[in-house]
This record gives C-alpha cells, sequence and structure tokens, in this order.
C-alpha cells in the first residue's frame, strides 16, 4: 500500500479515460525508476488524501477513502491494546504533597500513535503511510521489551507490547482487504485488457496487457509463432515483452512506421 498509495492519489485527480501508455504500465515503469534511485517516500512525508471539490476518478477516490479508514481505524486498535500510557513523574516542593507531571518526552515519542480528538486529527495528519508503517510495525512487534532483550538494550520501559494473536490477525486481514481496493482501483488486480486501437507494430496482431499483483505486467500478440516481433515466445506461442522490453514496445507503438517488418 506504502508504494502504490502516491499513484491511487493522482489517479483521483486522473480521468479515468483509456490513455496511452495504459495506467497499469506507467505506474509499474515509474515504479520501477523509483525503486532504481530510492525515491521512496520518507516514512512521516503527509502524503495525505485531500479534500478534493471535484476529483476526476470518483472510483480512486472511493477506494482512498475507504483505505484510509481502515488503517486508521487498525491504528486506533492496535495503539489501544499494546501502546503504554505517557509515563508520570513525581515533582516534590519541600513542604508541598508530591505532584506528578505528564512526561513531555515520553508524550512526544514519535513512534507513538496519537488518537484524534474533535479538535486535532492525531496521528491522522501524517496520512495513510505512518498509519502503514505504525500497524507493521506492531505487527514486527517492534519496540517491544521482547525486542529489547534481544537487542541487549537497557532504555526505559518497551513502548509497546507484544501484539495479541487475535490482533496480529485482524491487522493481516485489514492489510488485505486494503491491498484488494487499491489494486482494485489502479486496475492492477489480476486481469486481462486488450489494447485498442494500438495492433502489433510487427504484425497488425491485437496485443493484451497482463497484469496480475504478485508478477510484473506483460504484454502479448495474439498472433503466435508467426508474428515477426523481436520477443520470446510465451508457452502459448505469443511474442511477450515484459520488464525492460515493454518500453521497447511502447516506443516502437509509439512510432508504428519504425517497427514494421512490411
Ligand atoms: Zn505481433
Amino acid at each position: 500500500m506504502r508504494t502504490q498509495w502516491g499513484a491511487l492519489l493522482v489517479a483521483i485527480e486522473t480521468p479515468p479515460a483509456p490513455t496511452w501508455p495504459p495506467a497499469q504500465l506507467s505506474t509499474h515503469l515509474a515504479q520501477q525508476a523509483a525503486d532504481d534511485v530510492e525515491l521512496l517516500v520518507a516514512d512521516r512525508v503527509p502524503l495525505t488524501l485531500r479534500e478534493h471539490p471535484a476529483p476526476a476518478n470518483l472510483s480512486a477516490l472511493d477506494a482512498a477513502v475507504r483505505v484510509e479508514r481502515l488503517l486508521f481505524d487498525a491504528a486506533d486498535i492496535l495503539a489501544a491494546a499494546v501502546q503504554r500510557p505517557v509515563e508520570r513523574r513525581p515533582i516534590s516542593h519541600p513542604g508541598r504533597p508530591v505532584a506528578w507531571a505528564v512526561d513531555q518526552a515520553d508524550a512526544a515519542d514519535p513512534r507513538r500513535w496519537l488518537y484524534a480528538s474533535a479538535t486535532d486529527p492525531g496521528s491522522r495528519q501524517h496520512g495513510l503511510h505512518w498509519a502503514a508503517m505504525f500497524i507493521e510495525g506492531r505487527l514486527l512487534d517492534e519496540d517491544t521489551e521482547a525486542e529489547q532483550r534481544a537487542g541487549a538494550l537497557t532504555r526505559g520501559p518497551a513502548l509497546f507490547a507484544l501484539l495479541p494473536e487475535h490482533l496480529a490477525h485482524e491487522a493481516i486481514r485489514v492489510a488485505g482487504q486494503a491491498e484488494r481496493l487499491v489494486l482494485g482501483a489502479l486496475e492492477l488486480d489480476r486481469r486481462e485488457s486488450v489494447i485498442e486501437g494500438r495492433p502489433c507494430p510487427w504484425c497488425s496482431g491485437e496485443l493484451t496487457l497482463h497484469t496480475d499483483p504478485q508478477t510484473a505486467p506483460s504484454i502479448t500478440c495474439s498472433t503466435g509463432p508467426a508474428c515477426t516481433a523481436p520477443a520470446a515466445p510465451d508457452r502459448h506461442g505469443r511474442r511477450t515483452w515484459v520488464g525492460a522490453e515493454l518500453v521497447e514496445l511502447l516506443v516502437a507503438l509509439d512510432r508504428p512506421a519504425a517497427g514494421r517488418a512490411a
């Protein structure tokens, strides 16, 4: 979700009209470029869902709103279960009873999840990215006493308790639901789409885009072994472009005359 969230925010402002190249491909290729140069957003950059007075893609906005709510609610539940309350320290003045004050440094610990109130969005102001990081941290038992012991660290009391098993299951279920919403909205779920109006530059056959969240996208030509394209065939004998070859195919499709054998 963290890697696709930016793409979903862009999609909200992009009309769902047929565009070239298909959004699934441009997302994938842009992501590859981002991975290469480690351009991924910093953990707490507020890549937040803004007010959209006129969203161009309502289904993308709907998915983003639902995913945000799912993750924020999940972070609230996990924090309520395992986040240690803020420490209080005694303040003593001679001749006066001991008073207790909130430990400001502990309260301001950036690893804490802060609940929303009527006047303060709390950690929600940092957006989905931070909520996802927080949930992942709890699933990995980060900053727990067990982790401190394993690392032979002697810090103060651990900020989080171990996540109970039923909440770990719940967090994984919510993450899966959110993932399906994001992938579906970006059309990155498993599907095959015929590329309209742009036939194979080598044989004029019909091209099909295959997407699947588990594997890289690919494009196949329907003609089979008779197609003269310089691409390896898949198990059905269809010329197949995948990975870096997709870039070459997109270039050839944008300049149809250059690639044609005929
Ligand atoms: Zn072909």
